[in-house]
Order: C-alpha cells, then sequence, then structure tokens
C-alpha cells in the first residue's frame, strides 16, 4: 500500500510552492497524495483555518506537508476573527510536535546572495532545534480594553515545565550525537525564570551524553553569534519564540528564506510536519517568482524522516545542490528563474 502524504497548500505562495513539490514527489515515489485547505484558504471556505476533520486526516497520515499561511485578507483587529495563523498552531499541538528542527548548510554556489561575508560562511553547517508547543505562543493572553484606548494594557505568559524541556532537549542532544557533537542552549536565565528553569533541565539533561559537549548562552549573545562567527555552531536549542527569531536570521546565511526547509516531529511512530520556513510571502504571490527550493528540501526531510526512503531523499538534496552549483538563481537568490523553471531544472537532475 502506497503512503499517505497529506499536502496543506494554504495562502499566497503555498499553493505554488506545494503544487511544484507535488510534481517532485510523483516523480521520485508513488505516494497517495491529498490536498486539504488550512489557514485562509479554510477560513473562506469553513469559516475556521482548521477544521476538525483536516486534524483528524493529518494525524492518521504518515506524513504531512505544509506550504504557508496567512495574508492580509484575513488581518482584523477583532480578537474574535479566526486567523491563518492559528491553524498552524493548532495542527502543531494537535499533531503534538514538540520539536522542530531547522537545518542550516549554505551552498558555496549561493555565498553571494547572502549579506554575510563569504569567509564567515565557509564551513557553516548548523541545526536549530526549537521547541514548539510550549513557551509564549501557547500561554494564557490578556487584553484590557478601556473606552479609552491609550490606557488599553495586554499580556502574554511564558510558561514550561521540566517535562516540556526535557524531552526537547533530549532530540536536540541525540542530533548532537549524529553531527558535530556540539550542543549550545540558548536562553535568556539573567533575566527570566522559565530560561532558569531551561538551564537547569538541559544541564541536568547533559549528564547522559557525555560526548556532547555544552554550551549555554544568552539570546543576545547569540545572536550576534550567529551572523559574527556562524561556522561555531552545530546544535542550538532554544524555546519556542528565540527559536522563531534566530532561525529566520539564520535563514539569512543562506540568502534567502527561500531556501531553508523544517521538520516537526512529535512522538515515535506519529507522523510528522515538514514545511519551508518562509511565510506566504504576499508581495510575490501569484507573479511565479517562488523558490521552491526550501520547500524541496523540506520534502527530502519528509522522505528521509517521514516516509522512510533516505535515498530518495539524498537524491533530491543532491539535485538541489547541483542545480545551485550550475547557476540555478530565482528573483530572491539574484536570478530570473521562475518558479516553474526551477522545478524542470531539479527534476530534470534527479
Ligand atoms: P515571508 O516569509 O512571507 O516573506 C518575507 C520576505 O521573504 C518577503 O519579501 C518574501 O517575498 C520573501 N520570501 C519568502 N519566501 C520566499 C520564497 N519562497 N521565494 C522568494 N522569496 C520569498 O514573511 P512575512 O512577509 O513576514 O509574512 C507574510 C505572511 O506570512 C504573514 O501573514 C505571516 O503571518 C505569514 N507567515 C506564515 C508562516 C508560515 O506559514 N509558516 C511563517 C511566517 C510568516
Amino acid at each position: 500500500m502506497s503512503k499517505e502524504v497529506i499536502v496543506l497548500p494554504g495562502d499566497g505562495i503555498g499553493p505554488e510552492v506545494i503544487s511544484a513539490a507535488a510534481r517532485l514527489l510523483n516523480y521520485v515515489g508513488s505516494f497517495e497524495i491529498n490536498s486539504l485547505p488550512i489557514g485562509g484558504a479554510s477560513i473562506d471556505k469553513y469559516d475556521t483555518p482548521l477544521t476538525d476533520e483536516t486534524l483528524q486526516a493529518c494525524r492518521t497520515s504518515d506524513a504531512v506537508l505544509l506550504g504557508a499561511v496567512g495574508g492580509q485578507k484575513w488581518e482584523t483587529s477583532d480578537p474574535e476573527a479566526p486567523r491563518p495563523e492559528q491553524g498552524l498552531l493548532n495542527l502543531r499541538k494537535g499533531m503534538e510536535l514538540f520539536a522542530n528542527l531547522r537545518p542550516v548548510r549554505p551552498s558555496p554556489a549561493a555565498y553571494e546572495a547572502s549579506p554575510i561575508r563569504k569567509e564567515l560562511l565557509e564551513g557553516v553547517d548548523l541545526l536549530v532545534v526549537r521547541e514548539l508547543t510550549g513557551g509564549i505562543y501557547f500561554g494564557q493572553k490578556d487584553r484590557i480594553r478601556h473606552t479609552d484606548k491609550t490606557k488599553d494594557t495586554a499580556q502574554d505568559t511564558c510558561e514550561y515545565s521540566w517535562q516540556e524541556i526535557e524531552r526537547i532537549a533530549h532530540v536536540a542532544f541525540r542530533a548532537a550525537q549524529q553531527r558535530k557533537h556540539k550542543l549550545t542552549s540558548v536562553d535568556k536565565a539573567n533575566v527570566l525564570e522559565t530560561s532558569r528553569l531551561w538551564r537547569e533541565v538541559v544541564t541536568d539533561v547533559a549528564k547522559n551524553y557525555p560526548d556532547v559537549e555544552l554550551n549555554l548562552l544568552l539570546v543576545d549573545n547569540a545572536a550576534m553569534q550567529i551572523v559574527s562567527k556562524p561556522a561555531s555552531f552545530d546544535v542550538i536549542l532554544t524555546e519556542n519564540m528565540f527559536g522563531d527569531i534566530l532561525s529566520d536570521e539564520s535563514a539569512m546565511l543562506s540568502g534567502s528564506l527561500g531556501m531553508l526547509p523544517s521538520a516537526s516531529l512529535g512522538k515515535e511512530d506519529s507522523p510528522g510536519l515538514f514545511e519551508p520556513i518562509h511565510g506566504s510571502a504576499p508581495d510575490i504571490a501569484g507573479k511565479g517568482a517562488a523558490n521552491p527550493l526550501a520547500t524541496f528540501l523540506s520534502v527530502a526531510l519528509m522522505l528521509r524522516y517521514g516516509l522512510d526512503s533516505p535515498s530518495e531523499a539524498e537524491a533530491v538534496e543532491t539535485a538541489v545542490s547541483k542545480a545551485l552549483d550550475e547557476g540555478l538563481r530565482t528573483k530572491d537568490l539574484g536570478g530570473q528563474a521562475t518558479t516553474i523553471e526551477a522545478t524542470d531544472k531539479i527534476l530534470s537532475y534527479l
């Protein structure tokens, strides 16, 4: 029986990169691909960014591939109105995906597309492991409204439990064991209580991994070092919001958000969610200018971690590197290739 992949195109450039990815998937294997709406597309159809049916289909599939969600059309000041991003947060929570892995390995062929100097990029090969279902994005939110809105106040609560930190720390240490045996845990322990707990747990978990060197770094310092000496990092482990920010910063080492894949994993044997880290890019949606490479590299992660097809994963990654080496450049990388031309090129190398 062929494995089932649910594709969730979403909004903006999401449908463009997912349709390119479906071509790629059909090319490398025989998968049952079913497409369902999420985000704004789901709000338009069902008045909710994620239906129970879509969540259930994702939970029982073999793997899920997502494009991106969001756009101005659904932005509103009404706190009760459904929001596209809520669909993604609910999907991650509903699939119990607590670990987000974002590898960053700039291709030498695309060094010139990065704002960082070439000599700093040599040897960069890092992995951001971000906690995905806890912290401030999921804590209690409040808005106290007044007739005079200049008196309004708002609050978001950041909460972490020992167990939530412990399970993500194990994922990161195990990843470091497969790589260069270095782990940098990033927090703000000089100010935040959740960060002090984070440090305590990570230091405790480290005792199980004597072959991994642990460094503890404050987030402001980490933000500086990611651009000043990026090659010094191996695995970066951090909480939800810091991981969101640092992984976008790390993305710029690769020259464009259009180059970075991600995998979100939960318990063993449950399906993972694979997605490019970029958003719906409304500024270029519908223009055929979306770089599909981050989605192709997400397909490679899906083939490896979700569909038990490591040789197909490697073939996709090799085709992407080869195409970049031979000059494939979409607009975000300073070239002219369209989404379809880039896809044709990658398929021609497979
Ligand atoms: P964005 O990632 O959509 O775009 C940032 C910049 O990068 C834009 O100039 C865009 O054109 C460019 N870019 C992004 N992906 C690209 C690609 N594949 N090829 C070429 N260029 C690319 O971030 P944003 O503008 O801050 O957000 C736009 C919308 O996306 C918002 O509604 C936001 O909430 C949403 N968003 C969704 C996700 C997600 O679905 N995972 C992630 C981030 C933002």
